[in-house]
């Protein structure tokens, strides 16, 4: 089949190349030429595992192209994905103008037949949207659909070759037909459903393990007061069927590209239709409001935030990628410099900018960026261990210790607590008092 990308993002760029290897042929469309650019070179202008090789193999097989030619990338395609950002709006809904401008810019080359999909995160409701903008402004017949996107960053490749379902919104058995042919050569159900129901559904999955993660942050508060151990408890629950082993991470509360913005939408819904009193106004806010309180409680326990130094391990929003959206790195580095730390970041692959950070020109003295773990803890006071990556989980801190006394925060209980106190430090991490 012909397929044609818009948008080539995280979300774009590893579905197109992933469609290419299924055997279609590709064309990823974006109406950013920079990027265009850099991804007909092969460039990956974001860091994803074992991407680069996948896009330089499929382009090398002339089965995937990149386009800023919308009326080129459309007219022979026999499916369209729309697979640009759905951000925040301002009162926490998402913000689809990117998704209608992409149906406006479509519509006039599409071709009959042709099925408009969309990959992005949008809200029940949407697909409507899209289609009378696609009517007003094309003779020909088509089809629409949605299947959302449940990749993960830093394992974007793997999960979208593997994924553990693929959800067809559609209403014609002629769209899920071919859709699900799009789709062979992949090892998963393949869930049809309504175009409603599969847009909820990307949603539901997302609020869902956003509950789960501020869950076992209240209880982790809990047990800082009570003298319980939150690393016990996940042992002891998990080995209830019903609750599972899996994805319990205490720490500093959900963040990246999807989470927030996508529990945010499902709260601005939920409060414009009268439940503002509901889990996801709740969880949002608890999530919003976890760092500032963290930075208030790690900072009790440092003997206040004045003066001392910070060696801030970790930037991007999780081990695996340089993605910084929503990274605790941009609410935390401020904060702490307007308690008056001074801050070295270190991340194996996120370099950010002062900016990126949501540095002022005021806050710039007290910043700096170290290329490496040892660098970043030069004369620290903290020790701050903020993203797990495995570089910063695996470094040897005994022997950067220093003669005077420090400070590990250990901000995703990735260490064990005897280990860093034999090496000299004291230890404070989430959900546990010893
Ligand atoms: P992104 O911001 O990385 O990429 C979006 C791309 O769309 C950009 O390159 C932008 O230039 C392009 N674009 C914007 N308007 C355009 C237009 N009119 N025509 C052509 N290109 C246009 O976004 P992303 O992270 O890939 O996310 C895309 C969607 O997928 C979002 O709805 C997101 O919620 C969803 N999603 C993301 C992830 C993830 O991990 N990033 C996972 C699942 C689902």
């Amino acid at each position: 089949m012909n397929i044609t990308v818009i948008g080539t993002g995280f979300v774009g760029v590893v579905s197109a190349a992933v469609y290419a290897s299924l055997n279609h042929q590709v064309i990823g469309l974006d109406v950013d030429e920079v990027k265009v650019a850099l991804l007909k070179q092969s460039v990956v202008p974001f860091y994803e595992p074992n991407l680069t090789e996948l896009l330089k193999t499929q382009q090398a097989a002339n089965k995937l192209s990149f386009t800023t030619d919308y009326k080129a990338a459309i007219q022979d395609a026999d499916v369209i994905m729309i697979a640009v950002g759905t951000p925040s709006a301002p009162d926490g809904q998402a913000d689809l103008k990117y998704v209608f401008m992409a149906a406006e810019s479509l519509a006039p080359h599409l071709k009959t037949g042709a099925i408009v999909v969309i990959k992005s995160t949008v809200p029940p409701g949407t697909l409507e949207k899209v289609s009378s903008l696609i009517k007003a402004k094309t003779q020909h017949n088509f089809f629409t659909a949605s299947v959302p996107e449940f990749l993960r960053e830093g394992s974007a490749v793997y999960d979208t070759l593997h994924p553990n379902r693929i959800v067809i919104g559609a209403t014609e058995a002629e769209v899920f037909d071919r859709l699900e042919a799009l789709h062979e050569g992949l090892q998963a159900p393949i869930v049809k459903i309504k175009p409603e129901s599969a847009q909820m559904a990307k949603y539901a999955a997302n609020a869902y393990l956003a509950t789960r993660i501020t869950f076992i942050n209240q209880i982790a508060d809990l047990c800082e007061k009570n003298g319980a151990d939150v690393e016990d408890i996940i042992q002891a629950i998990g080995h209830d069927q019903r609750i599972g082993k899996h994805y319990w991470y205490p720490g500093l509360g959900y963040g990246g590209s999807c989470f927030p913005k996508d529990v945010k939408e499902l709260a601005a819904y939920s409060r414009s239709i009268g439940e503002s009193g509901n889990l996801f106004v709740k969880i949002n806010q608890l999530n919003e409001e976890r760092l500032a309180q963290l930075v208030r409680k790690f900072g009790e326990k440092v003997g206040g935030w004045q003066n001392k130094t910070v060696a801030f391990l970790g930037l991007a929003f999780k081990p695996n990628t340089d993605d910084l959206r929503e990274a605790p790195s941009t609410k935390l580095i401020p904060a702490l410099i307007m308690a008056g730390a001074k801050v070295t970041g270190f991340d194996p692959m996120a370099k950010p900018t002062n900016q990126q950070l949501g540095l002022t020109s005021a806050d710039e003295s007290s910043y700096s960026q170290a290329s490496d773990i040892q660098t970043a803890c030069l004369n620290a006071d903290v020790i701050f261990a903020v993203v797990e990556w495995p570089e910063i989980v695996s470094f040897d801190y005994s022997a950067i210790k220093l003669a005077k006394s420090q400070v590990f925060i250990d901000a995703r209980n990735r260490f064990a607590p005897d280990r860093v106190t034999a090496w000299g430090y004291k230890y404070i991490s989430i959900g546990r008092t010893s």
